[in-house]
């Protein structure tokens, strides 16, 4: 099933390194995060010293992750970040297939094109020659399904612990929707193993689901009742949500995460949109039902990506209610996909 070519090409790479940084996208989620302590974990019981830089700060909901403060935040601390990009011989990149997903980073990672890359993702669309070796399985759950298959393929009875299990676990649990989408036997499989390590299950999924402050419940709520749009017509829903809405609720980094899902749940919509205002920039996440590909519409319309069922996109230079009318005015184009 698995390509172990590909596993022993990265690994060759990754134990020919001394120094390894490990980068994940902006606005870090489950997956991100998940990935890249599991493979820092890994990559120190190989013996090879090992940071992890994320360009902006992860969500609350993840603080509680075993050596999450190890982790280094770009825009917190660039100082420090730039001088381990510098002193590194390999940069592993997790859970993102283009180097514009870094955000404010990528200015810098222009800086290091002499720097040996490897690439685990799971996003449609990887450019595969930046890189000196690659695992991207676009039907795969998650980038944490497969760092625990690489691992996996190194031993897990050597090398599986609780605290990689626990990390892979957070990934897998949120890119699934608690398991709601995107597995096969592959995941049930790989989460079985992940389990015999006795991880608390139970507990992982509360401290990453029933962790929210009162005003993210509220937020939902709210966002529901007054911002959400409902369109019949093209079995769509968007919701919107202003920079004085956030404040509002005293908005907390990863306070809007899941949003997006919840318009799905009603019987006949086939797509969900959050429209977000953030500094400067619109954000916008699509989810889907079915075989309608967001991850088409977030790429041609939206300077984005991701995949068939999920995807995101920026819009820079624009208002939230232009972002609206641009949605509005794209809709025609997709009315027989959405509706037949
Ligand atoms: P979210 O809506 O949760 O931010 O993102 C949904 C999925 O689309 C995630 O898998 C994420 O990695 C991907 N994604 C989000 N924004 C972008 C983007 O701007 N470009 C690309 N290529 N993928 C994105
Ligand atoms: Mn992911």
């Amino acid at each position: 099933m698995f390509n172990t070519l590909m596993f022993k090409e990265l690994s060759d790479v990754i134990r020919n390194s001394s120094k390894v940084v490990i980068i994940s996208h902006a606005n870090p989620d489950g997956d991100a995060m998940g990935s890249s302590l599991g493979l820092y974990f890994f990559l120190k019981k190989l013996g090879i010293a090992a940071k992890i830089i994320v360009p902006n700060d992860y969500p609350m909901f993840l603080a509680w992750m075993p050596s999450i403060d190890d982790v280094v935040i770009y825009d917190k601390n660039t100082t420090l970040a730039y001088e381990v990009l510098n002193e590194a011989d390999l940069f592993c990149y997790l859970d993102f297939n283009t180097e514009s997903r870094t955000g404010l980073m990528h200015n810098d990672l222009c800086h290091f094109s002499k720097t040996s890359k490897v690439l685990i993702d799971h996003h449609i669309g990887a450019d595969f020659s930046k890189f000196e070796a690659v695992i991207s399985e676009t039907n795969i759950s998650s980038t944490s399904q497969l760092v625990a298959e690489f691992i996996k393929y190194h031993g897990f009875n050597d090398y599986l612990d609780k605290d990689i299990a626990t990390c892979l676990m957070v990934g897998i649990v949120t890119d699934t929707g608690s398991f709601a989408h995107s597995v096969d036997m592959t995941t049930f499989n790989i989460c079985g193993e992940l389990l015999s390590t006795s991880i608390d299950y139970k507990q992982i999924h509360q401290n990453i689901f029933d962790n929210s402050s009162e005003n993210r419940l509220r937020l939902l709520g709210f966002l529901i009742k007054d911002r959400m749009t409902v369109l019949n017509e093209y079995n769509t829903a968007y919701i919107y949500a202003s920079k004085s809405d956030l404040e509002d609720y005293k908005y907390q980094v990863g306070d809007t995460e899941g949003v997006v899902n919840y318009p799905l749940s009603i019987s006949n919509i086939r797509m969900s949109v959050l429209i977000t205002e953030r500094q400067g920039a619109i954000r916008l996440s699509f989810r889907s039902k079915g075989t309608f590909s967001v991850n088409d519409l977030a790429k041609k319309h939206f300077n984005g990506g991701g995949h068939l069922n999920a995807a995101g996109g920026t819009l820079t230079n624009c208002t939230l209610e232009q972002a609206i009318d641009k949605l509005l005015s794209i809709l025609p184009e997709y009315q027989k996909m959405l509706t037949e």
